[in-house]
Formats: C-alpha cells, sequence, structure tokens
C-alpha cells in the first residue's frame, strides 16, 4: 500500500501553534501470519487548544497512533516510517531516557479504563507525587501543594489524595487519571478512550473536566475513542480512520454537518439519538484484513459509491470544502 503524502489542511486559525505534528507515520505488526500494517501514512497537526478526536472501529489503528505518540509500543509493533514532531522536538531521535523526561513533562497520556493505569496499592496522592518527584519538581511542600491543586482542578476534594482506588468510583478514578496526566502542565495530551468503562452521565461530566483543564493548561489534545456522538460534543477537529489510514480529517461542525466521505457519512447515520426519525443504519460489512489489505480503495467493499477505479487506485487525500478527504468521489 502507498503511503499517504501528507496534504495542505484548511483549517481556522483561532489556536495556537502547532505543537503536535505527525508526518506520514507508519506503524506496523510483525505476526507469525505476516505483517500487519495498521497505521498507513498518517499525518495531521495539532495546534494548542485544539482537539482533534480520532475515531473509526477497531482495529482502525487510533490507539495504535496514541502508543505511538508516547513512543510505547513494543515488539511485535514496530514504527515502520515517518515523524512525530512534539513541541519541536523529533521523538524518533530521541534517547529513551530523553523520551522518558518527555512523557508527562511534555506529552501526557490517558490511558483506556482508569483502574488498570493506577497502582492498587499505592495512595492517590503518592501516585500524583511519583511523576513530580521523578521529574525533579520543586521541594515536598511545593509537591503537595500541587498534588491539592490537581485535584481541585479535576473536581476532586483534597481528601481524595489519601485514598486508595478501590475506594473511589469509576468517574473519580478517571478523574485522579486525568490529574496525573496534567501535573507537570504537559503540552500534549492524549485521551486513549478515557470515558469508555462510564455510564453515559459520568462520561459527560469526565469529559467536561478534560476540556476544563485543558483549557486551563492550553494544551492540544488528541482524543481517541469509537463513540462519534461524544467526539462531535468534545473535539475541535476530527480525524475518520478507516484501516489505518485518515479517510477525512476536518473542523467537526463541518464534519457533522456535510460529511463527504461515505464511511463518514455511514458512521454518522449509525449515530442513535433522542430525536432521530429515520431507521438506524449499521454500517454492512467488515474492514479488509491489515495483514493481505486489497488494493485500490479498503473501504470498496462496504462502499455503496464505489466504481471500478477504487478497485485499483488507493485514493490519496486531497483537499475538498475545508477538509481532506481520501476517496475517489471528490
Ligand atoms: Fe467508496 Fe471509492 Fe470513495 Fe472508496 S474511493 S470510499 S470505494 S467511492
Amino acid at each position: 500500500m502507498s503511503a499517504i503524502t501528507p496534504a495542505p489542511e484548511h483549517r481556522a486559525t483561532a489556536f495556537g501553534a502547532d505543537v503536535l505534528h505527525v508526518e506520514d507515520l507508519r506503524v506496523e505488526y510483525v505476526t507469525s501470519a505476516g505483517i500487519a500494517t495498521a497505521v498507513d501514512g498518517v499525518s495531521f497537526t495539532v495546534r494548542a487548544g485544539e482537539r482533534l478526536g480520532l475515531v473509526g472501529e477497531s482495529g482502525s489503528g487510533k490507539s495504535t497512533i496514541a502508543t505511538a505518540l508516547m513512543r510505547l509500543l513494543r515488539p511485535p509493533a514496530r514504527v515502520a516510517g515517518g515523524r512525530i514532531v512534539v513541541d519541536g522536538v523529533e521523538l524518533q531521535g530521541l534517547s529513551d531516557e530523553a523520551m522518558r523526561r518527555m512523557r508527562l513533562a511534555t506529552i501526557a497520556l490517558v490511558a483506556q479504563g482508569a483502574i488498570n493505569s493506577l497502582n492498587p496499592s499505592a495512595r492517590v496522592e503518592d501516585q500524583i507525587l511519583d511523576g513530580l518527584v521523578d521529574h525533579g519538581r520543586a521541594g515536598r511542600r511545593e509537591q503537595r501543594r500541587r498534588v491539592a491543586e490537581v485535584l481541585r482542578q479535576v473536581g476532586l476534594r483534597p481528601e481524595v489524595a489519601r485514598l486508595f482506588p478501590h475506594q473511589l468510583s469509576g468517574g473519580m478514578r478517571q478523574r485522579v487519571c486525568i490529574a496525573i496526566a496534567i501535573s507537570l502542565r504537559p503540552k500534549v495530551l492524549v485521551a486513549d478512550e478515557p470515558t469508555s468503562a462510564l455510564d453515559v452521565v459520568v462520561q459527560h461530566q469526565v469529559m467536561e473536566t478534560f476540556r476544563a483543564v485543558q483549557d486551563d493548561l492550553g494544551a492540544a489534545m488528541i482524543l481517541i475513542g469509537h463513540d462519534i456522538g461524544l467526539m462531535a460534543q468534545f473535539a475541535t477537529r476530527v480525524g475518520i480512520m478507516y484501516a489505518g489510514l485518515l479517510a477525512e480529517i476536518g473542523e467537526t461542525r463541518k464534519i457533522f454537518g456535510n460529511p463527504l466521505h461515505p464511511y463518514t457519512r455511514l458512521l454518522i447515520a449509525s449515530i442513535t439519538t433522542m430525536e432521530r426519525k429515520t431507521e438506524l443504519k449499521g454500517i454492512p460489512g467488515l474492514p479488509p484484513s491489515l495483514i493481505d489489505r486489497p488494493t485500490g480503495c479498503p473501504f470498496r467493499d462496504r462502499c455503496p459509491f464505489a466504481m471500478e477505479r477504487c478497485a485499483v487506485e488507493e485514493p490519496l487525500p486531497r483537499p475538498v470544502d475545508d477538509r481532506l478527504v481520501a476517496c475517489h468521489l471528490y
């Protein structure tokens, strides 16, 4: 499969400087059945203050991108090409120690499932202090002041500092993960399915907390998930991923107001809402194998608009109506 050539992206200018730049990123998994290309030439930038949502079905490559951004991919995964630049620093060239210093201080991850991210045998304050101490931030008194401050920022009382994870609700645990992630005021926040294990009301509250702390930090944010309705509410831009490729990327209101890529249209048609009066439509078929991906457009077997050209030529992203779309219809 050919890598996608980055094309200029048309965007509003209300945000700050680019702090995250991903160019032609390619990630592979080496398996006994062959090489699976999980991310195939993905490019995007995120500015300070922006929230870019990456959305797609399981296996579309979105969580692999999150892991690559933190440089936490482990064999059998490998970065096979491309660049990731965070706050002007190219991650691929960094030593392990330099990358360790970048994590939390410059780029921080809130991973899926807070219960798995937190140490069950450590109090909340010790888990927040870990990062502060490891990065040599201030004295003990200043560190404790910062613990109280980040707990307050995520809507938790100071007493929570003395509790263990099992004494907290799911929403509180997720807030603790956010508190840890913002403790060193990173410039980029990566949230990988941050609310997947929470009920709808708590999801919304946690996302509001995310929005508030990100606004406060002025950080760039990557929000990864499969809940396109949640993305519509919280992301300022959305990238629709399919089989390791970016099918469409642009401002949220444009994409939801007028989806162009056939996959985006079907994804949006599959959202359940209280107001929906039309029949709910699923997307027929399954994504292609990432090991033997067919030639042409990876969506062609499921696409109602597929034509002859789609079977032989991979569509590259091109600017259409203030966004990028990878589809031969445009
Ligand atoms: Fe459908 Fe062809 Fe567009 Fe792919 S390139 S989404 S198959 S119309």
